[in-house]
């Protein structure tokens, strides 16, 4: 890394190394946002906490994990030779393909010289004498840097529920979201599975191939749709490829990040005909998207009697694969409306449940009272297992932010400022956090969208707001307070007139025991939200503080 200061700085402590930026972590988001600052001019320092670059898809090895976003639209679109050189092998590419994906971008940009891996960062302390960050890392290090670009994930901080006795537990237990790189052998082992959300979803059929028993263990039922996922037709990809600036644009445009058609329709102004066809249109369409169902008409996630004709149709589907009528209608989700959880993609799921030696518990009836040296408990009987894999999810959107100490003016805690759920100016930044950025943040539409789409509209748009004030001579932005309040409002207002919230979902927050129960991303839609942004910029970064440095009390 190269120290080519651009503007002067005081350094908050003597000898400490000082950068232009601190990007904490290595995924889509810290990778590009790194290619962005270092072409600007900055010196930008990256600490990754694996051993690796690839964030989600360096963590997420578990059997059956791919993304279920199509790979021509889960790409990066902001350098056109990458994006036509790539060659996708699947509608939606498995997790090494993925992983190789990241890695070709670390190296075709040369990124892995400013990349510290193995290292996470502990504590950003911002020192407003001389308004810069002091980032200290659990390997010792510490910077200090003007700018800190938070780009730790929205699903990263993985969680391992609060059931006792896994210390008892003599066999061998994993998280999807930490699985062992060299993968897991579980042939001729009986194998629990905990939880049903995307990531067991895809990983319960295939640990019942190799398994010779498997329990899943399944607290809620959620909706899932067949993947289709097949390889990619090259002439397909190569029309894309013909195509992509409008594909991207469309994306960019759309409500999800996913180029697909706006509904126009209510579901309820059609014939129950009609609606039949369109949703087996969604469901046997081999070129089917994960959202097709919920833009299928316009009132799916707002209006509870739309959304039922869908939920039904689903219902139904389950009742015709599941042979048992007692596990289908277990498998059956009614307590919450569809999509308001998010919809899952799966390859042979229902299919599974039909299999000799697979069995469904349901922990909403009997719940696990704790696990044991040789399986677990519930309510109602005792289960051997060998191996326990918990697909139990992530401390999502706010997690990984407030694992990291991290002190804004008057020595706040972020975690103490949001204890009662994230607050936030675009999901971008944080008032008295000055000069601290998170990508895909609460209050964006992150987790609702295509992420890369959303990735690199933040990462574009924080790097063109650098640009900004170091072009104005400025040392710090920060939103108002007045602005922030209104943004959280309306991300609230906007989250409470569809039916999302009325779901206990980790949307919601709700699947962290004392989490506050908020609706954190924003669902005005990617295209919606952009403008937003893009007219926050123009207006002169209205609702932000833009300052030149102060100067330190006993300077002058
Ligand atoms: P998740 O959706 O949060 O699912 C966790 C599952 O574990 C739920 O079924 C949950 O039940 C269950 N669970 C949690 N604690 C439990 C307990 N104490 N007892 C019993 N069951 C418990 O997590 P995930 O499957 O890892 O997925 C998280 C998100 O990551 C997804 O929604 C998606 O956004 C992303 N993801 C994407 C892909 C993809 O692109 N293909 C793949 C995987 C994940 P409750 O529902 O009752 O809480």
């Amino acid at each position: 890394m190269t120290q080519t200061h651009q503007q002067p700085s005081n350094s908050a402590v003597k000898g400490v190394p000082e950068v232009d930026a601190v990007v904490v972590g290595a995924g889509m988001s810290g990778l590009y946002m790194l290619h962005k600052l270092r072409g600007m001019g900055l010196t930008v320092q990256v600490f990754e906490k694996g051993d690796g670059v690839g964030g989600t898809w360096f963590w997420n090895r578990y059997p059956g994990a791919r993304v279920d976003v199509k790979s021509m639209d889960y790409s990066f679109s902001f350098d056109s030779e990458l994006e036509q050189e790539w060659e996708w092998t699947e509608k939606y590419p498995p997790q090494d393909e993925l992983l190789r994906y990241v890695n070709h971008v670390a190296d075709r940009f040369d990124l892995r010289r400013d990349i510290k891996l193995e290292t996470t960062v502990t504590e950003a302390v911002f020192d407003e004498d001389v308004e810069r960050w002091h980032v200290r890392t659990d390997k010792g290090d510490q910077f200090s840097t003007q700018y800190v670009v938070m780009a730790t994930g929205c699903l990263s901080a993985s969680k391992v529920p609060e059931v006792p006795g896994l210390d008892l537990f003599r066999g061998r237990w994993f998280h999807t979201g930490h699985w062992p790189a060299q993968g897991v052998d579980f042939s001729g082992q009986r194998v629990a599975v905990i939880g049903t959300g995307s990531s067991g979803v895809q990983a319960i059929p295939l640990i019942a191939e190799q398994a010779a028993e498997l329990t899943v263990f399944q607290r809620t039922p959620n909706f899932v749709l067949p993947a289709r996922n097949h390889p990619i037709d090259p002439e397909h990809q190569r029309s894309v490829k013909e195509r992509y600036d409008e594909v991207r644009r469309a994306a960019r445009e759309s409500g999800f990040g996913i180029a697909v058609p706006t509904p126009t329709k209510s579901a309820l102004e059609v014939s129950p005909d009609e609606r039949q066809a369109r949703y087996e249109s969604v469901w046997y369409d081999e070129d089917n998207n994960l959202v097709d169902m919920l833009v299928s008409y316009n009132d799916m996630i707002t209006s509870q009697a739309a959304n039922d004709t869908a939920a039904q149709f689903v219902r139904d589907r389950i009742a015709e694969i599941v042979e048992d009528p007692e596990t289908a209608a277990a498998l059956q989700p009614h307590d919450h409306p569809f999509g308001t959880k998010r919809p899952c993609l799966g390859t042979n799921y229902y299919e599974t449940y039909n299999l000799p030696h697979v069995r469904l518990v349901n922990v909403r009836k009997t719940p696990i009272v704790e696990i044991t040296h040789r399986g677990l408990r519930t309510t109602q009987e005792e289960f051997e297992f060998d191996d326990l894999v918990f697909a139990t999810g992530f401390d999502a959107m706010t997690g990984a932010l407030t694992a990291v100490d991290i002190r804004g003016r008057g020595d706040v805690r972020l975690q103490d400022k949001w204890h009662a759920g994230p607050r936030t100016y675009l999901g971008i930044q944080v008032a008295g956090f000055p000069n601290l950025f998170t990508i895909t943040g609460p209050g964006s539409p992150s987790v609702l969208s295509n992420m890369v789409t959303s990735i690199e509209q933040h990462v574009e748009w924080v790097a063109d707001a650098i640009a900004s004030m170091r072009a104005g001579g400025l040392s710090t932005m920060e939103p108002t307070v007045e602005a922030e309040d209104e943004w959280t409002a309306h991300v609230d207002e906007v989250g409470h007139m569809t039916l999302y919230p009325t779901a206990d979902s980790w949307y919601m927050g709700s699947n962290v025991p004392g989490k506050p129960r908020v609706f954190m991303p924003y669902i005005g839609g990617v295209g919606v939200y952009r403008q937003k942004c893009d007219e926050v910029a123009a207006n002169g970064y209205e609702g932000f503080v833009r300052r030149p440095q102060q100067v330190p009390a006993g300077m002058s």
